[in-house]
């Protein structure tokens, strides 16, 4: 993973070492299951929304360091956003990390979620960059089956 630069190594492993927003949520609106048999990523996603803002957003699971450390960037990154603007964000995400889209183009910035652009290069970590996002949108939507990226 050398060549995906320091920048994003020391801030991927600050976030796989300490997970922000991790753990259960009590009386969460929506709770998701997704995992990534690829990789054996199981994560679990708990959401509060009040007037179409997500007020908070936690996850707790089993993952690789990549799947950990997005899903704890995606939790800060989308706390306090409305529902709408965490769509928009994951949109844009996803067209950088799967079609390789500039990260500058329009739509929000991704800030800290800026550092996983490289993945794209790695078809098999796209799986773990994006696993949380499908289940956060899961929640959101109380879907009951549980997310698989395959
Ligand atoms: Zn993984």
């Amino acid at each position: 993973m050398s060549d995906l630069g320091d920048l994003y190594q020391e801030l991927l492993l600050d976030h796989y070492r300490r997970p922000r927003n991790c753990g259960a949520l009590d009386d969460a609106d929506g709770v998701a299951d997704g995992n990534n048999p690829l990789c054996g990523d199981v994560v679990r996603v708990f959401v509060k929304v009040k007037g179409g803002v997500v007020t908070d957003v936690s996850f707790e699971g089993s993952s690789c360091a990549i799947s950990t450390a997005l899903a704890s960037i995606m939790t800060e990154s989308v706390k306090g956003k409305s529902v709408e603007q965490a769509r928009a964000l994951f949109r844009k995400f996803h067209n950088v990390v799967t079609q390789g889209a500039d990260p500058s183009e329009n739509g929000p910035p991704l800030g800290k979620l800026e550092v996983f652009a490289g993945v794209g290069k790695f078809p098999a970590r796209v799986k773990c960059a994006t696993l949380a996002w499908h289940t956060l949108e899961a929640a959101l939507e109380h879907k009951p089956e549980p997310v698989t990226t395959e």
